[in-house]
């Protein structure tokens, strides 16, 4: 079987590379990437030996998906939103699944970026869906959408179910939305097989620096290492997230194609909440050293989703899925990864002579 992840170099995408590595080593595994990707989240799989990396034009299609790719990860070339270059990789790699993770992903910086976020995370998938449409209509395809599509949620309506009512509240919103229904219309009029998960947040090593849990990490480990006053800076702590570990996410993602329904939309999440002081909470006590807590107005976003609470009982019902990290570990490895990056960087600049 022949696999494409698009936005592999991102937490979720080198965390299901790592998986099917592990799991389904019979699977030959393909990647995107561009020259301004963050490589090193790929860097567990290149240690061992795994990762071919295949720059520029990829003309020779057959060896591409040579048996000899069994095991091994390929990364290619590409911008999505370039329908050209998708054409392109779907017709030289003929991918069984696709897992489609490449996003903008980061919803504040939507709204700074409202075009290209919606141009980026519509405009991709389009062209990833009419590539299908031109050369497989075998291919599965998962797309990540996200809770952030239900956004305003009354008090009565949680936990929330696939039927809840969508008001996005934040351009990303919107642009998952958008992705979701393009979904639901491309299986309805050309019966491509398409399955949505509306994953809640999940976090987990490698997780960028601008969401809430790394950014609370990124800061103790900052503090721990001397680097920063004692003293963690946040945005609003009373909002309620349900927050996974991204290991049980991609996990889930597999699964979606194997046993979900296509033209449907799951809930991917572990069904219960904590509030983001909860979590900086629980950060805290795993810190070194002594730390208080300040309010930064700058980390406050213009239309806050007060709570993300998923009923994950669709999703568990069609694929038997269960989160298996308990919440706390989670959170511990977010700490360490950050503690590891802060000592790495730290050391580089120390050799720099920074
Ligand atoms: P990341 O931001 O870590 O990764 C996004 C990936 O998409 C990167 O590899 C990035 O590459 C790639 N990408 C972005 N734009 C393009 C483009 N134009 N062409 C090619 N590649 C591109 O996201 P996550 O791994 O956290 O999330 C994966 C998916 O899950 C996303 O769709 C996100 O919206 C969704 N999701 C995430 C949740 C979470 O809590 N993490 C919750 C719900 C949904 P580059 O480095 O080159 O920019």
């Amino acid at each position: 079987m022949r696999v494409l992840i698009t936005g592999i170099t991102g937490m979720a995408g080198s965390h299901l590379a790592e998986y099917i590595q592990a799991e389904h080593p019979q699977v030959a595994v393909y990647g995107t990437f561009r020259w301004r990707s963050r490589m090193e989240n790929l860097e567990p799989l290149r240690r061992a030996g795994r990762v071919d990396l295949v720059e520029g034009r990829y003309s020779d299609g057959q060896a591409l998906r040579d048996e000899a790719k069994r095991g091994r990860v390929t990364l290619l070339y590409c911008e999505l939103t370039d329908a050209g270059a998708v054409e392109h990789l779907v017709a030289a790699v003929q991918p069984d699944r696709i897992f489609h993770l490449a996003a903008q992903s980061f919803v504040q910086e939507s709204f700074d970026e409202p075009a290209s976020t919606f141009h980026i995370n519509v405009q991709s998938q389009i062209n990833l869906m009419e590539a299908i449409r031109r050369h497989g209509t075998q291919t599965r395809m998962h797309v990540a959408g996200s809770s952030e599509e239900y956004g305003l949620v009354h008090p009565d309506e949680v936990p929330m179910k696939e039927t809840n009512p969508l008001r996005p509240l934040s351009p990303y919103a919107v642009s998952k939305v958008a992705q979701d229904k393009l979904a639901w219309q491309y299986f309805k009029s050309y019966g491509l097989h398409l399955v949505v998960t509306r994953g809640f947040n999940h976090t987990g090593p490698r997780r960028g620096h601008v969401f809430f849990d790394s950014t609370f990490a990124k800061q103790i480990a900052e503090i721990e290492a001397g680097l920063l006053p004692p003293v963690v800076k946040h945005g609003d702590l009373t909002t309620k997230r349900d927050l996974s570990d991204v290991r049980d996410i991609v996990r889930a993602y597999w699964l979606a194609l194997e046993s979900a329904e296509p033209g449907e939309s799951y809930n991917v999440g572990s069904g219960r909440t904590h509030t983001i002081g909860e979590m900086l909470d629980i950060l805290l006590s795993f810190a070194q050293v002594k730390i208080r807590k300040e309010e930064d107005p700058a980390r406050l976003r213009p239309s806050d989703v007060p709570i993300l609470w998923a009923d994950p009982s669709k999703f568990r019902a069609a694929t038997g899925w269960e989160p298996r990290i308990p919440f706390e570990k989670t959170l511990r490895d977010v700490l360490d990864y950050w503690r590891e990056r802060v000592r790495a960087e730290g050391g580089q600049q120390a050799r720099a002579g920074v």
